[in-house]
């Protein structure tokens, strides 16, 4: 990738990083309807186009050199959009390369370990994008909304009473921390809804027949905790943006927004891995060069 392309990427997705240590309200400090200077749909989705042929270069160097490999946390309220980016921004980097580890209420099993646990054993090997749709991030979020989730995970009674957030905070920066130290970057990406328009995709969801599978009555009623969740959100950033995984705040009301945006983010992630293209060394030159006579002489 050329430095100036590097550059714009850079000045492109500065305004949604969330500065380390900063103290964050999320209402105050990042606008769900910015637009980031893309006024058209037309020039988002070329903007896009861009960004998918970037980080379909990026991910085959990741998988070439095998020894990086990349966690894309995501995590957004109901209808901001995470499968249709997960889809839109994935849909030209080769399939072998990537999965997808979906997060759900955890099962009776899960909440007999540790919390950490389950996140643990579904991250990507070397060489690998892995998408955490959800994440050990519900741990302090929707768990922090509705703290009876504490009981069902078993939590000893003496754990659950001394700042058992300043703890999971804590514990999840180390986490991180360790899992940058082996080679896996940690790209944290929440996607930031207005309550209005995501009431506009709730009705969506109810009034177009092809959208009602998507329509769930449990989150209408967890639209009911919308301000808890801003500042569980809020709590999240201004203790988890770290040096060595940054949050991303990314505007959601407009999708193209959303989609050129990731797409950037994780392609500028990849790049500071500092991967070099795949060499050819004289021994594997030899190699081809034999191979090729051989094949020529049939
Ligand atoms: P969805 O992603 O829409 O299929 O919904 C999954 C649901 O699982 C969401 O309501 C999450 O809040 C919930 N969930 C995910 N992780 C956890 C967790 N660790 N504890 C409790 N609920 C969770
Ligand atoms: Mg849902």
């Amino acid at each position: 990738m050329g430095d100036d392309m590097t550059r714009r990427i850079a000045r492109f997705i500065e305004p949604f990083r969330v500065t380390p240590g900063s103290r964050v309200t999320l209402a105050e400090d990042f606008d769900p309807a910015f637009k980031a200077g893309i006024e058209k749909k037309k020039d988002g989705a070329s903007l896009l186009n861009d960004g998918i042929t970037l980080l379909s270069d990026h991910q085959q160097r990741l998988a070439a050199q095998g020894t990086h490999g990349v966690v894309v946390v995501l995590q957004a309220l109901d209808a901001a959009g995470k499968d249709g980016t997960i889809r839109h921004v994935m849909s030209g980097v080769n399939p072998q390369g990537v999965r997808v580890e979906s997060f759900k209420v955890p099962s009776g099993r899960e909440r007999d370990q540790d919390y950490l646990r389950r996140y643990q054993e579904r991250l990507p090997a070397r060489g690998e994008i892995g998408i955490f749709n959800r994440s050990h991030y519900e741990e302090v979020l929707v768990v922090r909304v509705h703290p009876e989730h504490l009981v069902d995970e078993k939590l000893p009674a003496a754990s659950r009473r001394h700042h058992v957030w300043k703890h999971r905070y804590h514990a999840i920066n180390e986490w991180e921390r360790y899992l940058s130290d082996n080679g896996f970057r940690v790209v944290k990406l929440f996607l930031n809804l207005s309550k209005e328009e995501q009431r506009r995709r709730f009705l969506r969801r109810i009034d177009l027949p092809e959208h009602n599978w998507k329509f769930s009555a449990a989150d209408l009623r967890e639209r009911r905790y919308w301000d808890d969740y801003q500042d569980a959100f809020s709590e999240m950033f201004s203790h988890t943006s770290t040096d060595w995984a940054p949050w991303y705040v990314v505007p959601a009301d407009n999708k193209w927004i959303t989609r050129a945006v990731v797409a950037d983010i994780l392609t500028s992630s990849i790049r500071d891995l500092g991967l070099e293209a795949p060499k050819v060394s004289k021994e594997k030159k030899r190699e081809l060069a034999a191979a090729r006579k051989q094949l020529l002489s049939e």
